[in-house]
Parts: C-alpha cells; sequence; structure tokens
C-alpha cells in the first residue's frame, strides 16, 4: 500500500499526479471466505480492517449491495460523542472515541477527527434535571461532561440566541469537549483502503440475498447476486436493513426500521465553531470544513424503507434552527436527503453472538452509530475472531430483550444521533 506522506506527495507531483494507484481493487468474490461481513458501511468495513489487522483472519469479504459508504455512513451528520447515561453504554461509546483519536494516523489516511465539542441543550427543567444526572453519571465513568449556563452556552457558541422569550429558551447546556464530527467518506475510504491492503475483498454491488445453514443449523455460507459464497463465520452490519438480513436466516429481531433525515446550507465562511443538540427541539447543527451547515433532523413516526422523508419533518427542524440561531435565518438550503435506521426497543445496539452457530451481528444503532464505528468494528471483529463477545459489548446482547437487562439510552438518543 503506497504511503500517503509528503515525499509520496512531492514524487507524484513531479509525474503530474499521473500515476498515483487506485486506493483499493474492486475484487470478484472467490468460492470460499474464513469470514464474510455483510454491509460495506464503516462498521463492516472497520470490522474486516480489524479482524485482519488484530486476529490475523485476511482471507474476508465485505459484501455490499450498493456502493461503499452509500448507507448511514455517507448519510449521517457525523457527531461524535461519549456521554451516555448507563456505564455499559459510557464505556461502549468512549471506547470508540479512544479509537478515533488515533485513527488517521492508523489508516494513513485522514478521517478529519475534529474535537470542537459537542453542545446538548436544555430547554426546560426536565432537561436540566437529566443532562445533570447524566453529568454526574459520565464523570463516575471517567467520561468528560460538564455543566454550562445559557450565558457560558452562547460564550462557547456565539451564533447561539439565549433569549428567554423563546418559545424554547436555552435554560443551559451539557458540552463534551472531547466531543465532535469526523468526515464520514473518508471513514469509509480510510478502512477499506486499508484492510483491502492486508488482504479483504470489497465487493460491491452484490447484495446477499440469502444465508444458508447446515443440517446442524451452522452458517455454511450466502447467497448473493453474484453467486454462493462458503464461510463458517458471518457478521451482518447492514444497519437499516438488519432485520431484512437476520430473517434469511430465520431469526427475528426486536428491531424498527425509520427514515431519518438531514440536510445542508449553503457554503459560507467558518462561523460556527461546534456542534449544537437540542433533543426538545429536534434539531442538531454544526459546520463541515467546506462551509455548510449540517443539520439534522428527527426520525419520520412512521417505520419504511425509502431513503427519503416527509418534508414536515425538515420543515420542523429548520423552524426550530432558525429560533436558536437567528443569524442563520437567510440561508438558503442545498439539498436534503435521508437514511434508515434500525431502533432496537431500548436505543441501544445488539452487538454479539445469535441463536445461529456462526452468524454475529452489529446493529440497532439507530440514529447514533457513527460514532461508534472504530468501536463497534473492532468489537465486531473480536467476537467473530473469538466466538464470544469482548467484556465491552457482553451487555449488548440479543438476550436482553428475553431477561429485562435493557440498556435504556432513550433520554440520550432522544432524537438522534
Ligand atoms: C440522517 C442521518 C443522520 C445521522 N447522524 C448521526 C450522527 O450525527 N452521529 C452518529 O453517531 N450517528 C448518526 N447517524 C447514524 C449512523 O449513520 C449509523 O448508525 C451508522 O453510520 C451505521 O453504520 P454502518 O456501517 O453500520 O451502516 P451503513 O453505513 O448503513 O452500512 C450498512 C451497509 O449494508 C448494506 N446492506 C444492507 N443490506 C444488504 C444486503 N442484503 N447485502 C449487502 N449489503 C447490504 C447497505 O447498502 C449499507 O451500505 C445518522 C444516520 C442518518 C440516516
Amino acid at each position: 500500500m503506497i504511503r500517503y506522506n509528503f515525499p509520496t506527495l512531492v514524487a507524484k507531483a513531479l509525474g503530474h499526479h499521473k500515476t498515483w494507484p487506485v486506493q483499493f481493487p474492486d475484487a470478484s468474490p472467490k468460492l470460499a471466505y474464513d469470514a464474510v461481513i455483510v454491509g460495506a458501511g464503516g462498521h463492516g468495513l472497520g470490522a474486516a480492517y480489524y479482524l485482519a489487522k488484530k486476529h490475523g483472519i485476511t482471507n474476508v469479504a465485505v459484501i455490499e449491495k450498493g456502493w461503499l459508504g452509500g448507507g448511514n455512513t455517507g448519510r449521517n451528520t457525523t457527531i461524535i460523542r461519549s456521554n451516555y447515561l448507563y456505564d455499559e453504554s459510557a464505556h461502549l461509546y468512549d471506547h470508540a472515541v479512544k479509537l478515533w483519536d488515533g485513527l488517521s494516523a492508523e489508516l494513513n489516511y485522514n478521517v478529519m477527527y475534529s474535537k470542537r465539542g459537542v453542545l446538548m441543550l436544555a430547554h426546560n427543567v426536565h432537561d436540566v434535571q437529566s443532562f445533570k444526572r447524566h453529568i454526574h453519571s459520565n464523570r463516575l465513568n471517567g467520561v468528560d461532561n460538564e455543566w454550562l449556563t445559557a450565558e457560558q452556552a452562547q460564550a462557547y457558541c456565539p451564533p447561539l440566541s439565549i433569549d428567554p422569550r423563546a418559545r424554547h429558551p436555552v435554560l443551559g447546556a451539557a458540552l463534551q469537549r472531547r466531543g465532535g464530527t469526523a468526515r464520514h467518506d473518508s471513514v469509509a475510504w480510510g478502512y477499506a483502503r486499508a484492510a483491502s491492503a492486508l488482504g479483504v475483498d470489497i465487493i460491491q454491488n452484490c447484495a446477499v440475498t440469502g444465508i444458508r445453514r447446515g443440517v446442524d443449523g451452522a452458517v455454511e455460507g450466502v447467497e448473493t447476486e453474484r453467486g454462493f459464497i462458503a464461510t463458517k463465520k458471518i457478521g451482518v452490519s447492514a444497519a437499516g436493513n438488519s432485520s431484512v438480513v437476520m430473517a434469511m436466516a430465520g431469526l427475528r429481531f426486536p428491531l424498527e426500521s425509520f427514515p431519518l433525515q438531514a440536510l445542508v446550507s449553503e457554503p459560507v465562511k467558518p462561523f460556527f465553531p461546534c456542534v449544537v443538540m437540542s433533543n426538545t427541539v429536534h434539531a442538531y447543527m454544526s459546520q463541515s470544513d467546506k462551509g455548510e451547515l449540517v443539520i439534522g433532523a428527527g426520525t419520520d413516526a412512521y417505520v419504511s424503507y425509502s431513503q427519503r422523508g416527509a418534508l414536515h419533518i425538515v420543515e420542523h427542524t429548520l423552524a426550530a434552527i432558525c429560533e436558536i440561531f437567528p443569524v442563520v435565518r437567510r440561508m438558503q438550503m442545498l439539498r436534503n436527503w435521508g437514511g434508515i435506521v434500525d431502533v432496537t426497543p431500548d436505543r441501544s445496539p445488539i452487538l454479539g453472538k445469535t441463536p445461529v452457530k456462526g452468524l454475529y451481528v452489529n446493529c440497532g444503532w439507530g440514529t447514533g452509530g457513527f460514532k461508534a464505528t472504530p468501536g463497534a468494528a473492532d468489537l465486531l471483529a473480536w467476537t467473530m475472531a473469538k466466538d464470544e463477545p469482548h467484556p465491552i459489548n457482553a451487555p449488548f446482547n440479543l438476550d436482553r430483550f428475553r431477561s429485562g437487562r435493557l440498556i435504556d439510552e432513550a433520554a440520550a438518543a432522544a432524537v438522534a444521533h
């Protein structure tokens, strides 16, 4: 794999940039692999990378029905944070935040992780109490999160209006300074390039259409649009389509799939220094390095697999954004889109083994799995390689919906992201 560094850049520039190699080849499926991952989003590509890098399992295929990163990885608003309430979640999400820190260097690919801080606005007494409870709980888990008054929040984010006459006045905010954003496409491309260099085949435009099981019930391989591929280990990381893929193995999953929308404005000069989220008014916003305001909405109220959502949802979001940040009122929106998010009853993911031997799952991240990308990928790889969960993902098993040991993060994940 060519290393991206200054001497390489100079050498390629002297060659008029005509000799850059492709980042990774578009592979054709082989007849058999040691492991197959369904879904080439950040989670699936990352899992393939860690399988090869940390566990020495390099005969791996990642199979994608569309194009690499074309699912939620390429559609999300890229908010990264780890200030979730319960111990299990704090450990899970903070595992990811720690991995984000060195990811660009590890992949030799700039994923543009920017720790600009995530501000979560409190608009009523319930918000204030809930966020302060989160802050105390986070501190006990060694996760940074602090309370700001409305004035301190405005000092941190000057475009924020703290006018007390507003429909939803800002009473204060929780700030996680280590939170921020990353460049979503780079995450997919970086993992794909590094995994491919270790021998992983990335196969695009090839939907998995079935999961074949033997007489003992264990997996034997996947049926795809390009033929059968034999394998004894299948990792499913298919986000909004998880329940469809799990049904191919005869499993019914506790998931509902909803459209979730985002939109971007015309680009403007940098003026918005951090990420701001408001669960109460259903909006969150940051500014991309290109200058566009990246705005996220809440989920639609109905289940659907169409990757677009209802117009009134984004209208509602923009009304809230204009109220909280009056300075953006005259800006034009460039485009909006939707992704399908898979939501569990307790708003926490399912990451681990399944009742089917050789079948592993990573799903249910709902509106907030981008932040978990390196952590989820690392833990899925561990679980597949060792055929047992890592202590961090052990609580996020499927069995919790039978045993009742739920990890209820509905407040942390209320709207989104
Ligand atoms: C609008 C929006 C905003 C969001 N904002 C945030 C945010 O700010 N922060 C955050 O943390 N999270 C956010 N999320 C959630 C986040 O995007 C996802 O949780 C995360 O990207 C999931 O990653 P993934 O790799 O599992 O899924 P994906 O990137 O969706 O990858 C799954 C892949 O599986 C493929 N696939 C599905 N079925 C099959 C099949 N049968 N055969 C082969 N391939 C298949 C799909 O085509 C897809 O490419 C947001 C989501 C949306 C939609």
